[in-house]
């Protein structure tokens, strides 16, 4: 096998929304880096995906906060509601809330794309590459040595040497099976998630997500772009709970859904503000997910190898925070790098004592249904409905759960009121 070979400063593994976040937030930092992605040429696949403003602030700082705002639509209201339909609490959300930044809810291929465009744009294409495949790692003297199979050249390698290599190589990571060999899949909860999006009229003002129902079945819908007819790309998720624990097959965002499964199961879910049935029947297709995570790791970092995004902490697709906390690892990662420029072991060992024990604690929390209890409890107290929601659930025991959840999540009100990017914290020891 012939191997061609380079070094730069910083290496990412996986061009993913994470990746290419590092990667355009080092580069603008004045870093040398580059990624190398497996699949051989991106395509927006995927469907919705939420970013809240913790995670905006950090896009905004590196120049895109425009071009994804044009290219997604911020939500101003969450709302919650019974399997029944009734109306359980609803709260500002993203400017509407006080943030300096908006929400946003986006196709998650579209943001991939501007992404790798941006990176390609900025870095150039020798430093940003697809059709590379890691099959192996290992530290060096002052270093880590990544080596890719090159996918349309059968029999070529790409070795590259870098100061630190950034796994960012998602839930199904290499780096991380090479180094958690008895890992093994996922662990599944058992619901699956029927997950689609349709042209559609908006659901109540077009700027309302939407999630009703409880833990074992659960309808979820938001706008993910404005279209010039009046009409929007809505992202819906049909979910339902399985007394099933072990995957047949290990999970795939691109596996294709069958109405015929899941619409059953909610052809009474017509309320005076959605037509459950009526979206999932007009949907053009549909993926079926099954809600897995991983258990919290040890540790991240060995050597100069360390992981970031879903490689690190993958976590349920609950409360939008999986692509939220992959940004906020490239971006205190950056400010690690940059406060210990000529000490990588260091800026590696800070950069894992921030994000680590705040990542494992959102994976937990979201175990623990994070921000959808009220809906679990809703469902207990009065599963035949309500006449008045006050007598099922107090705005306290709501306000509680949330709050609590935003504070794990770092997006309380309070922690974004400096205005200050997370790259730009005092990174010059561990935290206290
Ligand atoms: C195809 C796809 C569709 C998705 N759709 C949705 C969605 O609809 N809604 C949602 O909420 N989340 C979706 N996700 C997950 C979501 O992108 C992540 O949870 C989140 O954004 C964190 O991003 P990440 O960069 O850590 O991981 P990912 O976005 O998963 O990116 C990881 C990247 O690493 C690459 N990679 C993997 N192995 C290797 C290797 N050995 N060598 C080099 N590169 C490698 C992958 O091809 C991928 O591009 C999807 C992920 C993928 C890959």
């Amino acid at each position: 096998m012939s191997a061609a070979h380079s070094r730069h400063e910083i290496l990412i593994v996986g061009g993913g929304i994470a990746g290419l976040t590092a990667a355009l937030s080092l580069h603008r930092a004045g870093v040398d880096v580059a990624v190398r992605e497996s699949v051989p040429e991106v395509k927006p696949l995927g469907v919705g995906i939420n970013l809240l403003p913790h995670a905006v602030r950090e896009l905004d700082a590196i120049g895109l906060l425009d071009c994804l705002e044009s290219n997604g639509v911020a939500p101003t209201t969450l709302a919650y509601f019974s399997a029944r339909g009734q109306t359980i609490w609803d709260e500002p959300r993203g400017r509407a809330a006080g943030y300096g930044w908006p929400q946003l809810s986006i196709h998650r291929g579209t943001l991939q794309v501007l992404l790798h465009e941006a990176a390609v744009s900025e870095l150039g294409p020798e430093r940003i590459k697809t059709g590379h495949h890691l099959v192996d790692i290992r530290n060096i003297d002052d270093g880590a040595r990544a080596t890719f199979e090159v996918r349309d050249h059968p029999g070529t390698a790409e070795s590259i040497d870098a100061d630190i290599v950034i796994a960012a190589d998602g839930i199904h990571s290499t780096v991380r099976r090479l180094r958690h060999p008895d890992e093994g899949m996922p662990i599944w909860n058992g619901a699956l998630l029927y997950r689609g999006a349709l042209e559609a009229e908006p659901i109540l003002d077009g700027r309302t997500m939407v999630w009703a129902g409880h833990p074992d079945q659960k309808f979820i819908a938001y706008p993910i772009r404005d279209l010039p007819n009046g009409r929007q790309l809505v992202n819906f998720i049909a979910e339902y709970r399985t007394d099933s624990r072990e995957l047949a097959e290990r999970e795939d965002w691109n596996r294709v859904g069958d109405l015929a499964d899941i619409a059953p199961m909610f052809s009474d879910w017509v309320f005076d503000w959605v037509d459950v049935p009526k979206i999932l029947h007009a949907a053009p297709s549909m993926f079926v997910f099954p809600m897995v995570d991983r258990d919290p790791l040890e540790s991240w970092t060995e050597g100069r190898v360390t992981l970031l995004g879903d490689a690190a902490h993958p976590m349920y697709p609950i409360g939008s925070n999986g692509a939220s906390q992959g940004i906020l690892d490239a971006r205190v990662l950056t400010g690690c790098v940059l406060a210990h420029r000529n000490d990588p072991d260091t800026a590696l060992t800070i950069y894992e004592a921030h994000r680590r024990p705040a990542t494992g604690a959102i994976v937990l929390a979201n175990r623990g249904l994070g921000p959808e209890m009220p809906m679990k409890l809703v469902h207990e107290r009065a599963p035949g409905g309500f006449d008045s929601i006050d007598d099922v659930i107090s705005r306290d025991e709501i306000l509680e759960v949330t709050d609590g959840y935003r504070r794990t999540a770092g997006f309380a009100l309070e922690a974004l009121a400096s205005g200050r990017s997370v790259a730009d914290a005092d990174y010059s020891a561990l935290p206290s």
